[in-house]
């Protein structure tokens, strides 16, 4: 599970210097210098900014560990096409056609066309596909298609598929129009684009795992995790599976080569983890999955960490089927003073949780709470790129072993350089006292959030007996999102966190709270297409309960709706009444997750978590507009080289990058492994 929210919590924040400061290993205020004086915003288009980020730290680790870091993040580079091809099945395609013409062309460069053709690829890189990361939604070309064809008639000429079919891919706004329809009652599988099942009914899918689980198997395996669900020629229904020899062959070798050298260079038990998944990517197995998983999560003592391989079912509308992601870091050590503080105190946490005491985990395991630094980001960590990550996602090892949780500090901390004086809380915050606390505290009431929500939230609770953890299909990752994110709320109010010293003082809660409910309410909007319903887990999460409460506090006024000079605001009134409203929402959240119940969790969604005002949300986007900030942020990748001495490696460099586009085309040249077609 993974924790996106920085994206836009980070843009409401206004800091001038940093109020949180036990993270030693955060480059000082005016200490940028050696840094190169970079811009950590380094481009922006259409409703995207991309940052860079920094790597502290990673000069003074052993040489080893460099070079382990080294290896794995060439690992993390090989599956980028991968999640290309898992987004849509055309999207290589199309990718490399525009990248051919935009290598080639020789025509004017200052044309609308080629402008807006340039933008679009920009926008395709960016989400891996030709679909917006957030909304699903196809892209929009604003070149014509007349000249399109004649581009491709000159510089692409040699096409996998038929000219026309290509154009109408790019042009039909009715084609393919959404990478995941989650909408209830309709066929998920058939009306959405990605690219995890072919020829295939939601109905035949769903029967066809049904009958392959093992009701009574207490570790049951994450069957469809790491396949294609397609009919083979005889009409039967088979899985195409992502392994060696297998489908994604290419991309998969090469993520293995790189593995095994990682291997060789690392320390035990970290180099049988690491040929544990590379058994898995051989065989396919997931049985060996869980093996590396399991292996993986009780591994809490190397330096170095990393994420590789299909982890996260948020792009398949049934939540089977995983993307392939990568990300390679190591712990901040002098910045986890906090999660050891929440980690120490995890038992007290749960045994105090506003729940049913039949559904609170008897005894906390494996709560490993670190604050990280990424070194390298792939597949579905990039651009758009997690604050924090819980892994792994398999509920029977996260109950008998635990979780490893992680917040990532070298992203948010870009995100909270690059939204400095952007205007936002002046514009959306109505009160001089809110905006004063979100300047104080609001990046501290940010990271304790975000972890809470990974340390705690994801790992607490425990479902009943009988109960699979399958129950609330596509309901699934948004109310377990909601119950993060409230198990995160609840506790930052409560006085114990002034008492085990995480915060100064309340203060920092309502910092949080106030931003939160006019995110969930309101400002979030800004990233969605007016007309449009919410649709991604967390944004719906947040909608979910900002709502709830607003509904259940409305007699006693706890938060209220303000419109002065024409504008419209949301105020907390009440701090305290808010905080008991999110445990009133968890216990009921908790109880539906416990107990699978599918009804209650639908209707909270869809009661609360989808529809927008429409009045509301035109203004939203008018006033955020005016200020000109983009909704959505990712990240380039820094890069790393190994030095040389008389044949022997002696150091691995870092060098930072602020190039967005000579990145992609970089990535697409050189670290692009699958055919077009797969
Ligand atoms: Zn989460």
């Amino acid at each position: 599970m993974k924790m996106k929210t920085a994206i836009l919590i980070a843009t409401t924040m206004v800091i001038t210097t940093l109020s949180f400061s036990s993270c030693g290993n955060k480059p000082a205020e005016g200490c940028q210098a050696q840094q190169g004086e970079q811009p950590w915003i380094v481009d922006r288009f259409d409703d995207i900014k991309v940052l860079r980020y920094e790597v502290p730290g990673f000069e003074n680790l052993p040489l080893n560990q460099k070079l382990l870091v080294y290896y794995l993040a060439q690992a993390t580079k090989c599956g980028r096409d991968i999640l290309f091809d898992q987004n849509f099945k055309y999207n290589l395609t199309v990718r490399r056609a525009l990248e051919q013409i935009y290598t080639a062309y020789e025509g004017d460069k200052e044309s609308a066309d080629w402008k807006a053709m340039e933008k679009y690829l920009k926008k395709v890189w960016f989400a891996n596909g030709i679909h917006h990361h957030y909304s699903n939604d196809k892209f929009r070309p604003e070149f014509s298609r007349e000249w399109f064809a004649q581009q491709v008639d000159k510089y692409a000429k040699e096409l996998p598929i038929e000219k026309s079919l290509l154009l109408d891919i790019i042009f039909d706004e009715n084609l393919y129009a959404v990478r995941l329809n989650q909408t209830d009652g309709v066929d998920m599988v058939t009306e959405s684009a990605c690219n995890y099942y072919e020829g295939v009914t939601m109905a035949e899918v769903e029967k066809f795992y049904a009958e392959m689980i093992d009701e009574n198997d207490p570790r049951p395996i994450s069957y469809g995790l790491n396949s294609k669900l397609v009919k083979d020629n005889e009409g039967n229904i088979v899985e195409r599976v992502w392994k060696m020899g297998g489908m994604y062959s290419a991309a998969i070798e090469k993520i293995v080569f790189w593995l095994e050298k990682a291997a060789q260079v690392a320390d035990e038990p970290q180099k049988s983890i690491i040929n544990a998944l590379v058994n898995y990517y051989r065989t396919g197995d997931l049985r060996e999955f869980d093996r590396y998983n399991v292996l993986w999560v009780g591994d809490n003592s190397s330096n170095i960490d990393f994420v590789n391989g299909f982890i996260e079912d948020y792009g398949d509308p049934l939540g089977r089927k995983a993307s392939w992601e990568g990300t390679v870091n190591f712990m901040d050590s002098l910045a986890c003073r906090r999660t050891q503080i929440i980690a120490a105190n995890a038992q007290w946490f749960e045994d105090n949780a506003p729940i049913n005491p039949a559904f609170r985990k008897k005894e906390v395991k494996g709560v490993s709470a670190k604050v990280i630094t990424v070194a390298m980001l792939g597949g579905d960590c990039y651009p758009a790129t997690p604050i924090g990550i819980n892994l792994p996602n398999a509920d029977w090892i996260r109950k008998e072993y635990g979780s490893k949780s992680v917040t990532i500090d070298n992203i948010t901390y870009a995100y909270s350089k690059a939204a400095q004086g952007n205007g936002f809380n002046e514009e959306f915050m109505l009160r001089e006292e809110d905006r004063a606390r979100i300047k104080e505290h609001g990046k501290l009431g940010d990271d304790l959030h975000t972890d809470l929500h990974e340390c705690l939230g994801h790992g607490s609770g425990q479902l009943a007996p009988g109960v699979k953890g399958g129950e609330l299909k596509s309901y699934t990752s948004t109310l377990e999102e909601t119950r993060a994110d409230l198990f995160g709320l609840y506790y930052l109010g409560d006085p114990k966190m002034v008492e085990i010293g995480l915060i100064p003082s309340l203060d920092v809660a309502k910092a949080q709270y106030a931003t939160y409910i006019m995110n969930g309410m309101m400002t979030q909007f800004s990233r969605i297409e007016l007309g449009k319903n919410v649709e991604e887990s967390h944004m719906r999460n947040r909608k979910l309960i900002a709502e709830w409460c607003y509904e259940k506090g409305k007699k006693d006024n706890v938060i209220e709706w303000v419109k002065q000079d024409g504008k419209s605001y949301i105020v907390v009134n009440d701090f305290e009444a808010l905080r008991k409203l999110f445990g009133e929402l968890l216990f009921e959240v908790q109880r539906i997750k416990s107990t699978g119940d599918y009804e209650a969790g639908r209707k909270l969604v869809e009661d609360y978590a989808v529809k927008i005002d429409y009045d509301l949300h035109k203004e939203v986007l008018e006033r955020y507009g005016n200020l000109g900030i983009e909704p959505y942020s990712g990240f380039v990748n820094p890069d790393y080289e190994l030095i040389e001495k008389d044949g022997e490696i002696v150091d691995v460099k870092l060098i930072a990058k602020s190039d967005y586009i000579e990145q992609m085309m970089h990535y697409s040249k050189e670290w692009s492994f699958l055919p077009s077609i797969n």
